[in-house]
């Protein structure tokens, strides 16, 4: 689904992704762990051309990314983003957040739209809420909807940059359950996180970065009972 080699990223002197490879298949899902700085999120926005590469090749599902706009365009109608702060549309309602990419970008109908949308927030446990603007909602339920926004795309592959962390403890568990039905549905997933137990759980792999690299890249399993880097280890015994 989607295919990385020699990926680099600077911010002017700053060199923040360095000689990335990575590789993501059907219906994985991949827990990109790693200290603060180490260039996670850029990474994921490079995937999602919210950053510009500055050399290396980015594939997504078989098609090299070039940059023009068409071209980008069409991957972020594959490729659906959620964010730690939800970045929801404050002046319209739950509702109005899902309909609003499929019908101005997608141009399906709004009867149409309206009708998936109303499932996708049965999907998410939000069903009453279709009406209410989002200063209405608690983090969990926020976060819920942007889940459901990206979704009504029918994306093919979902990327998640710390979901969880911007939200009470007591509204982590929701947020992570949504996550979790997904992946058992099958979608293919990117996760940046710092919820170790829910990396255990539910991700089939994990990336380790450090400072820009990726220093491991292994099995769940494999990852937290055998990992084989010092970083690793340090941050492991540090985090879990
Ligand atoms: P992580 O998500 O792992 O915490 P980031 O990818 O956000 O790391 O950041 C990696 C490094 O790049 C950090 O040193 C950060 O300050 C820097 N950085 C990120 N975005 C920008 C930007 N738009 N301009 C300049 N520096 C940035
Ligand atoms: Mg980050």
């Amino acid at each position: 689904m989607i295919r990385v080699e020699k990926l680099n990223k600077s911010f002017g002197d700053l060199h923040v992704l360095k000689d990335i490879d990575v590789n993501v298949y059907e219906s994985d899902v991949v827990c990109l762990i790693g200290a603060s700085g180490s260039g996670k999120s850029t990474l994921l926005r490079c995937l999602n051309f919210l950053e510009k590469k500055d050399n290396g090749t980015i594939m997504i599902e078989g098609e090299e990314i070039s940059g023009s706009k068409n071209n980008v365009n069409e991957v972020r109608q594959k490729v659906g983003m959620v964010f730690q702060h939800f970045h929801l549309f404050p002046h319209m309602t739950v509702l109005e957040n899902i309909i609003e990419a499929p019908t101005k970008v997608k141009k399906i109908s709004k009867s149409q739209a309206i009708q998936e949308a109303r499932e996708l927030l049965r999907k998410v446990d939000l069903e009453d809420k279709a009406d209410v603007y989002p200063n209405k909602l608690s983090g969990g339920q926020k976060q819920r909807v942007a889940i459901a926004r990206a979704l009504a795309m029918k994306p093919d592959i979902m990327l998640f940059d710390e979901p969880t962390s911007a939200l009470d403890p007591e509204l982590v568990g929701e947020v992570l359950n949504t996550m979790k039905e997904l992946a058992e549905e099958g979608m293919t997933m990117v996760i940046v996180t710092h919820e170790m137990g829910f990396a255990r759980e539910v991700a089939n792999r994990i990336i380790y970065m450090h400072q820009g690299r990726i220093v491991e890249e292994a099995s769940t399993q494999e990852f937290f009972t055998n990992p084989k880097d010092e970083r690793t280890k340090a941050f492991l015994s540090a985090t879990t």
